[in-house]
């Protein structure tokens, strides 16, 4: 069996120490004879399980004990839902500001819409989403419930370099294509919320990293198994959690920790992305889509002068085991996303297949 270089944005690629684990262990959990995901999610086995996914993920993140870790149910979009339910509620007038950088973001921003006033703080939506806009916190109405960014724009290939410092309004952060690949200053937020499939594990839960004080002003129409304080007091287990992804997110974390922790692995994925962008700048064969400033070092969006050669490079990549680098089609051309699994071996092929291809064709 030959595994490819999956340059795919989510559901992404895992590493495969951690696929084999997860394989080894499949049909008999540590001697136990059954499978995690046959057991009760209230075993001493899964407790246990649950619990190192919680140690880990402080020990790795720097995580401040004033922060709860929740696992909820629905992916990132349903935090979209959640995020206003929860939070919308701490000021009378209702209203959140959303910073608009890219289709994710807009997405949260209209489900917002649904439950209170709702405003674009900032948008980058006239050049295409191809920068992170100007904000200036002081623009913010003082009664704002609190101000939401997507830290890393999956689709158009830029990031949140550094955080806007909202004061006493919380910032709200959907981190889903970025959690743990870069170190962060929790202090500056009020909530993160990420879904797994891209850095953390499968897909259809997320990763919710909440102040405690933010946590019981959920509007009283909040669905049970979207109010966080419900999850809080469980420990995420108020009814059948996702086992799976609980334990596949665990394994994921020892991997981290073995490669050095998210320090380490920051320093990787900043020279991977290098690679990557210094191919695209060393030529006009190609170009990149996102303003330099504002790249993201998780995923790499270009795309090739002649654009009707975007066809050939993508079939020719798959050829050599370089999967799904396909363009998102908001943005089209090319799209590598190289989250904290993509081995340097996979960009650098990247790399070689790139310059190969424009010898070719330029
Ligand atoms: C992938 C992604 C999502 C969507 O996640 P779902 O789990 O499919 O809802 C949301 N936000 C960002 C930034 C993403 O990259």
């Amino acid at each position: 069996m030959k595994r490819v270089f999956n340059f795919g944005a989510g559901p992404a690629m895992l590493p495969t120490s951690v696929m084999e684990k997860a394989r080894d262990e499949f049909l008999d959990f540590k001697g136990l004879g059954a499978g995690l995901i046959e057991i009760s999610h209230r075993s001493k086995e899964f407790d246990a399980v649950i619990d190192r996914t919680d140690s880990l993920f402080r020990e790795l993140s720097g995580l401040p004990d004033n922060f709860k870790i929740l696992y909820v149910h629905g992916g990132a979009q349903m935090q979209f839902s959640a995020i206003p339910m929860n939070l919308i509620d701490r000021k009378p007038a209702h209203k959140a500001a959303y910073l608009e950088t890219g289709n994710f973001a807009t997405l949260a921003r209209k489900e917002a819409s649904r439950y209170g006033n709702i405003s674009v703080a900032a948008t980058s939506e006239a050049t295409n989403f191809d920068r992170i806009p100007d904000f200036d916190p002081a623009s913010l109405d003082a009664d704002t419930s609190y101000v939401h960014l997507t830290s890393n724009n999956t689709i158009f290939g830029t990031r949140w370099n550094e955080f806007p410092d909202t004061g006493s309004i919380p910032l709200v952060a959907d981190m889903t294509s970025e959690l743990l690949s870069r170190q962060l200053d929790f202090n500056q937020f009020g909530a993160i919320f990420a879904g797994l499939q891209k850095n953390l594990g499968p897909a259809g839960m997320a990763l919710v990293l909440i102040r405690e004080d933010l946590l019981g002003k959920a509007l009283p129409y909040t669905p049970s198994l979207l109010d966080y304080s419900v999850y809080e007091k469980s420990h995420s287990l108020q009814n059948t959690n996702n086992t799976f992804a609980i334990y596949m997110m665990c394994l994921v974390l020892e991997w981290l920790k073995e490669q050095g922790g998210v320090a380490a692995i920051e320093a990787r994925n900043e020279m991977k992305a290098k690679l990557i962008y210094d191919a695209i700048d060393s030529t006009d064969f190609y170009i990149g889509s996102a303003f330099k400033r504002d790249r993201s070092i998780m995923n790499a969006t270009f795309n090739i002068a002649k654009p009707e050669l975007a066809d050939a490079f993508l079939k020719e990549a798959d050829k050599q085991g370089l999967y799904a680098l396909k363009g998102h089609r908001l943005v089209g051309g090319i799209r590598a996303s190289i989250y904290n699994a993509m081995p340097v071996e996979g960009c650098e092929q990247l790399v070689a297949f790139m310059k190969d291809f424009e010898r070719r064709n330029g």
